[in-house]
């Protein structure tokens, strides 16, 4: 998988998990602080209607305990009864006035004594409770009626709308309690109205089992927000806060490595490989005539490390082939400014390996590092050592046919030291041999081994191949090896591997 496409992959992957992670937290964190206002909130509203509900039965119990009182009187006429009724009002507790009905007439009252008023049972909800906005003596002041029905008629207690104002705002703390009797209903603000709808968004309400009336009230989503706000004001600040840390943490760690395999494809993704260049020179005059680019790895605590110590493992994971791209890359966005200024057909060689013969992607990475350089061609150079001996299939014969196409040369590396037969050079038309500097090593040792480095030119110098002589550190090599006319050498004599800039300084003076 190309570079740039493994890093984006890797990238999107750390995201979607810090994303998932981190938002997974955030909805539970909701969800918990929902659950925890709902069932507080609904708590605290059933709490506050059972209370309201029981000072109700209280008030209205009274009010029955004083129709009780003087049911008895109804068959008698006002002038005994009126007595009895005043003591009720003064005597029975949130009373304010009884009334003595026969037919559809109230005939006697404990304000008036003898009356004479209209009277209608259909008014009350059961048969019992009727709820008003004023009476005749005080017709701003609400009030409750309770009937008690005998076979003799009715008593009618009024209960002080005062009262019951008081016990709604006692219980109204969060969310506005109402008592509702039919039809119609009381609010805290003593105001008597039309009762709210049960259809009505957060409705609640609890029936008296005594009386027929219930307390009612009506949760809003302000009221649930303010709850929330007023009680779980730290969980909501700390919850975000909780979930970005952990989403975070979750990219950073997805970020870090566990095992060698994981360490290195961090690092390819921190784009820590990076390149060394050596150059190579020309046999015939000794300038420059090209390079060999090396892989560096630049660890942010390890320092600077060889490639001998994970070349083996990213060849053997895989990871060669991206890391190599990256490596391209990283050599054609320098030197294509300097493109004018390189000497003609400049070589670029790269060191590839087995794995990088397993698909094609090696040809589209060594295709925009030539068009890279479309203003003044370079010659881009494969290496392939020649311990790694690769076996041709459809793929490699495809890929070496488009790599030829595209103008790339073949080196066989480290040349001497595996067992590349003629039909091996051939089937992949290589086109140069790097001798191994073991053998350059051996030049003005001793006689056998002469013998043997003389044998190894030969051999490249009959199979008609273009000849590189690698480790070369001293000047009797150097002869030597000019004198047998090898095309191009390279070692420490001309120049140790060094980092692009200072690579570019030397060269462009
Ligand atoms: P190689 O391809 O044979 O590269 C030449 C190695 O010999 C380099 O070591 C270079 O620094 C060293 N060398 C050059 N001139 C002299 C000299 O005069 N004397 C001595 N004693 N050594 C000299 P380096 O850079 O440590 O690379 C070691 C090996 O790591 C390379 O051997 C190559 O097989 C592998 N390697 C390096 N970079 C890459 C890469 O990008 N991809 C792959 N697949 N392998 C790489
Ligand atoms: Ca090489
Ligand atoms: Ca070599």
């Amino acid at each position: 998988m190309p570079f740039r496409r493994m890093k984006l992959r890797q990238f999107s992957m750390r995201i979607l998990v810090a994303l998932l992670v981190g938002g997974g937290l955030l909805l539970l964190g909701g969800v918990a602080i929902t659950w925890q206002t709902v069932s507080e909130i609904e708590q605290d509203a059933e709490s506050r209607l059972q209370r309201a509900q029981l000072m109700f039965d209280r008030t209205m119990s009274h009010a029955r305990q004083a129709a009780t009182n003087v049911a008895g009187m109804l068959d008698r006429p006002c002038a005994d009864a009126a007595q009895l009724l005043r003591e009720q009002v003064t005597t029975v507790p949130d009373v304010r006035s009884v009334s003595l009905a026969t037919g559809h007439r109230v005939y006697c009252t404990s304000l008036y004594g003898e009356y004479d008023g209209p009277f209608n049972p259909d008014n009350y909800v059961d048969g019992q409770l009727q709820l008003l906005s004023g009476n005749a003596v005080t017709p701003d002041r609400p009030l409750i009626v309770l009937r008690q029905d005998t076979d003799k008629g009715s008593v009618l207690i009024g209960i002080d709308g005062y009262y019951l104002r008081n016990t709604l705002d006692i219980s109204s703390k969060n969310s506005l309690i109402a008592l509702v009797v039919g039809k119609k209903a009381m609010f805290g603000s003593g105001q008597v109205g039309e009762a709210p709808s049960p259809a009505e968004e957060g409705y609640i309400a609890l029936s008296s089992a005594s009386f027929p009336y219930q307390v009612a009230t009506r949760v809003t989503e302000h009221d649930y927000l303010s709850y929330a706000w007023r009680h779980s004001v730290g969980s909501i600040i700390l919850y975000p806060l909780l979930s970005l840390l952990v989403g975070l943490g979750t990219f950073w760690l997805m970020g870090r490595s566990h095992s060698p395999a994981e360490e290195l494809k961090r690092a390819l993704v921190a784009e820590e490989f990076i390149p060394y260049l050596q150059p190579v020179v020309a046999g015939d005059d000794e300038q420059w005539h090209g390079c060999e680019v090396l892989m560096r790895w630049q660890h942010p605590r390890q320092g600077m490390i060889p490639p001998d110590r994970f070349i083996s493992l990213a060849e053997d994971s895989g990871l060669i082939v991206p890391m190599t791209s990256l490596l391209m890359a990283q050599v054609s966005t320098h030197f294509a400014p300097y493109v004018h200024q390189l000497p003609a057909g400049f070589h670029f060689g790269f060191n590839i390996c087995a794995s990088h013969c397993k698909d094609l992607s090696l040809v589209a990475d060594c295709r925009d590092f030539i068009n890279a350089f479309r203003k003044k061609p370079i010659q881009l150079v494969l290496e392939l050592t020649e311990r790694e001996l690769i076996v041709a299939d459809e793929v490699t014969d495809r890929l070496f046919a488009e790599l030829r196409q595209l103008g790339v040369k073949i080196a066989i590396d480290d040349f001497g030291t595996g067992h590349s037969s003629l039909t091996y050079l051939q089937q992949f038309q290589i086109d140069a041999l790097k001798i191994d500097q073991s053998f350059v090593g051996m030049i003005g040792t001793d006689a056998l081994s002469s013998h043997i480095v003389e044998n190894v030119i030969d051999l490249a110098i009959r199979l008609e191949l273009q000849l590189v002589a690698e480790g070369v550190e001293n000047q009797v090599q150097a002869d030597y090896l000019r004198a047998r006319h090898v095309d191009y050498l390279q070692g420490y004599l001309y120049g140790r591997p060094i980092p692009m800039k200072q690579f570019c300084k030397t060269l462009f003076g």
